[in-house]
């Protein structure tokens, strides 16, 4: 069965009884990740798949991938970044049934009230966010302090010169 992950009031239940999927790309909000990044991904691909886990408990598996815009720690100028995740979580009935199952090394969750899927897909994103994003190999040189050019500004007038001599 296909499932809209934005819906609202998802349950873990019904969603691993039909063995639910969802394989593309979605507009995720993502208010708690703007604040970490310079620009938020315009949109998120995501596969879920759904089915029933250890102790017969719905289980998600899940993979998104994404680019943002974070700020490079070198040059303070932006920086595409691929946020990319995969993960296996629970859905626990108990707190002591998440804590036994965690003891054999499963991610697990119990919360409840309905399941809110873009939380947890943001929740993925914020987790990739690399720790200290820089241009690679090298920032784009700076023409001195307080009048930095845009990055691409001296890549296009190259390209311009470039044309001209051939
Ligand atoms: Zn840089």
């Amino acid at each position: 069965m296909l499932f809209d992950p934005l819906a609202k009031a998802l349950d873990p239940q019904r969603l691993a009884e039909s063995e639910a999927r969802f394989e593309g790309r979605i507009v995720l909000p993502a208010e708690r990740l703007a604040e970490l990044v310079e620009e938020t991904p315009a949109d998120v691909w995501v596969r879920l798949a759904f089915d029933w886990g250890p102790q017969h408990r719905p289980r998600v598996r899940g993979e998104v991938r994404a680019e943002a815009a974070c700020l490079c720690q070198r040059c303070q100028e932006p920086l595409r970044c691929v946020l990319q995740s995969s993960w296996e979580l629970i859905f626990a009935a108990s707190d002591e049934q998440a804590r036994s199952l965690g003891e054999e090394g499963l991610d697990c969750h119990h919360e409840t009230g309905p399941l809110n899927l873009a939380a947890m897909i943001e929740d993925e994103l914020m987790l990739a966010l690399p720790m200290a994003p820089r241009h690679e190999p090298a920032c784009a040189p700076l023409a001195c302090a307080g009048q930095a050019p845009h990055p691409f500004a001296a890549l296009k007038e190259l390209f311009a010169r470039d044309g001209h001599n051939k």
